[in-house]
């Protein structure tokens, strides 16, 4: 992927002479302003680049309702998927790194080990549950600043004749790598993904390419146009839930009533208690949509029991999962052509954030230096 300065190169982005930028700044619940903020100065190690593209989602939502989240200071910057170019690069950072050279980034990095001992989550390879994890925000805005550990671990060049919206989807398409990696499928399973939002619609691709066209991929969704993407993208079915059980509508379509893996990826009570009675026996669960702490999901512990079903939980990524997502966006691999569905201007960030509740949009981008 490292690639030397060629004449296709973009140009290095010169910095505004004003030294400030219009950036999106989170104060708290449902209070998001567009304002006047110093452009950072690099320090020892870091990077600044230019944000060609940033994209939101549904965790931005969830962060902009609650006005809290373990990923974010408030008030502080907002944001943390995006794709740009290097603009300055602080003193030691490493030699790779150079003005001019498309790159994107994950939004953290866990224990580098040139810092010192890492900690215990890290030594017991479970790198996603880092007890020193460092996330970065900032991604609506002009410009952002990449930390030196994330410019060590989870930077990474792209060749000049990549689209950044090609790669814009890095981060969160790294939590669905993270998620295929760790879930344990039989080639017999069915496999039904709860929601056909662009997560969901991650999985399907995801899944499809690591399990190949034999594997049982059923989407579920009340929304036809979103399963008629599933479908699209590798979905074996797509099962419209809308008014009826979940059940009875995954019996009417592959004649059971259950399946074998369940990926719930809403992050709602009610959607993880539907998943969950989807799951037959010696199935799992899969937990992926982020529900807030304190809420509580009934369990028959029984039935857990007797048919040795299995709840297995996924957050976040490691740098090889961050890898692997932007090698195979790079590649081509993941349609991102077909789940980008508005494209708007860093002013509009409000109606983006209102969009993702309406579910009027697959996936928005904005343009910070439009
Ligand atoms: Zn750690």
């Amino acid at each position: 992927m490292s690639l030397s300065t060629t004449p296709g190169s973009p140009p290095n982005p010169a910095l505004p002479a004003s030294g400030v930028m219009r950036a999106a700044v989170l104060y708290g619940a449902e209070d998001v302003r567009i304002e006047d903020v110093p452009i950072p100065v690099p320090g020892p190690g870091e990077v600044l680049a230019r944000v060609d593209v940033a994209s939101i989602d549904f965790t931005d939502r969830k962060v902009y309702l609650r006005g809290s989240h373990p990923m974010i200071k408030v008030p502080g910057l907002f944001g943390h998927e995006w794709a740009g170019t290097v603009a300055a690069v602080g003193p030691g950072a490493e030699e790779r790194w150079r003005p001019g050279q498309r790159v994107v980034a994950a939004n953290s990095a866990p224990c580098l080990p040139e810092e010192g001992p890492l900690c215990l989550q890290c030594r017991r390879g479970r790198v996603s549950m880092c007890e020193n994890i460092r996330y970065t925000n900032g991604a609506f805005a002009p410009y952002i600043l990449v930390p030196s550990r994330l410019a060590r671990m989870n930077l990474y060049e792209i060749p000049p004749d990549v689209p950044p919206e090609r790669v814009v989807f890095t981060e969160p398409y790294a939590c669905v790598v993270h998620a295929v990696r760790r879930i344990p499928i039989h080639p017999l399973d069915v496999v039904v993904i709860v929601g056909a939002g662009p997560m969901g619609l991650f999985f399907v691709n995801a899944l499809r390419r690591r399990y190949g066209p034999d594997l049982s991929l059923v989407s579920l969704d009340h929304m036809g146009s979103r399963l008629d993407v599933a479908k699209a993208m590798g979905a074996s079915r797509g099962v419209n839930t809308r008014g009826r059980a979940a059940g009875e509508a995954l019996r009417e379509a592959i004649g059971r009533p259950d399946a074998d893996v369940v990926i719930e990826v809403i992050g709602t009570v009610e959607t993880h208690r539907e998943a969950l009675s989807l799951v037959g026996r010696g199935g799992t669960l899969v937990s992926f949509g982020g529900v807030a702490p304190g809420q509580i999901l009934p369990v028959d512990i029984g039935r857990l029991h007797y048919e040795e079903i299995s709840i297995l939980s996924i957050y976040h990524h490691t740098p090889p999962d961050v890898a692997e997502a932007v090698r195979q966006l790079v590649a081509g691999e993941v349609p991102v052509e077909r789940l980008i569905t508005a494209r708007l201007p860093l002013t509009e960030l409000r109606r983006a954030l209102d969009m993702v509740g309406d579910r009027t949009t697959l996936r928005t981008v904005l343009i910070p230096n439009h």
